[in-house]
């Protein structure tokens, strides 16, 4: 059937960027149409993305801990798993999030269709679904479609090659494992399997994992992997793989040209997303695309047609839940006639493995590539008596500051909850404060929140938890 509607505001895609823009939109008054092709709401993030894979680190970090803590005289048996419960578990925690959007978009009387949308004009969108086509006239849209993986061509299809989505549908706990890209997915996905019972061998194009964060901070975490998966191989990749079922052949060539093989019985694919703009007919509204396929945006992120908004990450980089969010709010602040801009002075970026790894502003490498001036409060934690309770003594918090005013310039954070810990080095750049303003706020004890002022203390030269020859 064809049904004809009009709406002030459209917003496509349900995920973090989308139904905050949505429920930002209607809390100013707008009258709201999401529009969503999948069957639940909540996007990646949601459903396939942060929260099952955060589920699922919840859970190896649990095992581990139980295993971890024989060393202090409490010793479990070795865990039995029952996949179903645990899939079953983590697909509730999804329902509870997804009824909850639901629940608040019907508070706001957001209107919900499900269905693929396809502009027509620069007011028009054509939703199609199963049974029914719907023509949307709007004043102002919000293109909130996401991301979704990259693949590689060249390689077989097969039930045994995975991606993300896949893996966190948690259908086999395989033996023998191949995770192609060290990223935080594939790292994290890579913690969670080796917990579960996996053998994990991770491979890497570029001779580092995690090549856009600090190498101080990820030496923890290397030293973790090295100890606990089977291999990882940097420098190399995969030339080809062989599905000689039920195994999977893989051949792969090192950087000096060396090759060898072995096998494996998944494969998990994690290089990366790519957003998606596909099928929009972007094209016939002049929105060109820039070289990574992103839609590029202003700081009131709007597109080039100025009645269209582009939000998350479908519009580029750190593609990231908060960032979505955030520009959601923005996209919707501005057409409700709000004088907002997108220009936050920092966005964190965590790893939520174990160690985790958290950073917010320029990484110490960005800062010495750009020629940046800057200086360093760094506090080891093993002199932090929390951290010497959580056994976390190899990780570190450092906070790099402007010369000319001492204020924060950016931070980063390895060991437990950096992810948690990063929110008020966040803050702290936000608000432009200085060392003293950190160094002076007292910190409750004992917290891993002290390595922070600790760290401004190390640089202001006042730190009493360690010697420090600054102090003299
Ligand atoms: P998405 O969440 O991708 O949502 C887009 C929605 O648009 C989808 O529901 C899609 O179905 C819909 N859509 C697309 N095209 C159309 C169309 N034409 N018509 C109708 N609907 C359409 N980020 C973090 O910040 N922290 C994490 O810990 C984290 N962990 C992650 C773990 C994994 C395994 C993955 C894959 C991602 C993770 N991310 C994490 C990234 C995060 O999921 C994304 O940054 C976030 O979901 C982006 O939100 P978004 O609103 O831009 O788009």
């Amino acid at each position: 059937m064809n049904k004809q509607i009009h709406s002030e505001v459209v917003v496509i895609g349900s995920g973090p960027g989308g139904y905050t823009a949505a429920f930002r939109a209607a809390d100013l008054g707008k009258k709201v149409i999401l529009v969503e092709k999948d069957k639940y709401l909540g996007g990646v993030c949601l459903n396939r993305g942060c929260i099952p894979s955060k589920s699922f680190l919840h859970l190896s970090k649990i095992i581990e801990d139980a295993e971890s803590i024989k060393n202090y005289g409490v010793t479990f048996l070795k865990p039995t798993l029952d996949i179903n419960k645990i899939r079953s578990w983590k697909n509730n925690i999804i329902y509870k999030l997804n009824t909850g959007i639901n629940q608040l978009a019907k508070s706001r009387k957001i209107k919900i269709i499900n269905g693929f949308a396809k502009f027509e004009s620069k007011n028009t969108l054509a939703i199609e679904n199963n049974s029914d086509i719907y023509r949307i006239t709007f004043e102002n849209c919000i293109i909130a479609t996401g991301s979704s993986v990259k693949k590689i061509p060249s390689f077989p299809s097969s039930n045994k090659i995975i991606y993300s989505s896949e893996a966190l549908e948690l259908s086999t706990i395989p033996n023998k494992m191949l995770i192609v890209g060290a990223g935080y997915i594939g790292l994290e996905m890579g913690s969670v399997y080796n917990a579960l019972g996996s053998n994990i061998t991770v491979v890497e194009f570029m001779n580092c994992i995690l090549p856009g964060a600090d190498r101080d901070l990820v030496k923890p975490l290397e030293k973790k992997i090295k100890n606990n998966f089977s291999n990882l191989y940097l420098s190399t990749k995969v030339k080809k793989i062989e599905v000689d079922k039920p195994i999977l052949n893989v051949f792969f060539e090192k950087e000096d040209g060396t090759t060898f093989s072995e096998t494996y019985d998944n494969i998990l694919i994690s290089i990366g997303r790519k957003p998606n703009t596909d099928n929009l007919n972007l094209e016939s509204l002049n929105i060109t695309i820039d070289k990574d396929g992103f839609i590029p945006i202003n700081q009131k992120c709007q597109t080039a047609i100025p009645n269209i908004f582009a939000i998350g990450d479908v519009t580029g980089n750190p593609m990231l839940a908060h960032k979505a969010s955030h520009e959601g709010k923005v996209a919707a602040e501005v057409i409700a006639g709000l004088p907002s801009r997108f220009e936050p002075a920092a966005i964190p970026a965590v790893i939520f493995t174990d160690p985790e790894i958290a950073w917010a502003g320029p990484t110490e490498n960005e800062l010495i590539k750009n020629n940046v001036a800057y200086k360093k409060g760094e506090f080891p934690w093993s002199a932090s008596a929390k951290a010497q309770v959580f056994d976390d003594i190899d990780g570190k918090t450092k906070l790099l500051f402007d010369p000319k005013d001492n204020k924060v310039i950016s931070g980063g954070i390895v060991g437990s909850n950096a992810g948690d810990l990063i929110g008020e080095i966040v803050l702290a750049i936000e608000m432009g404060a200085d060392a003293e303003d950190i160094g002076l706020s007292i910190h409750p004890h004992p917290t891993l929140t002290e390595t922070i002022s600790n760290a401004s203390e190390m640089f202001t030269g006042t730190i009493t938890d360690l010697y420090s020859p600054k102090n003299n």
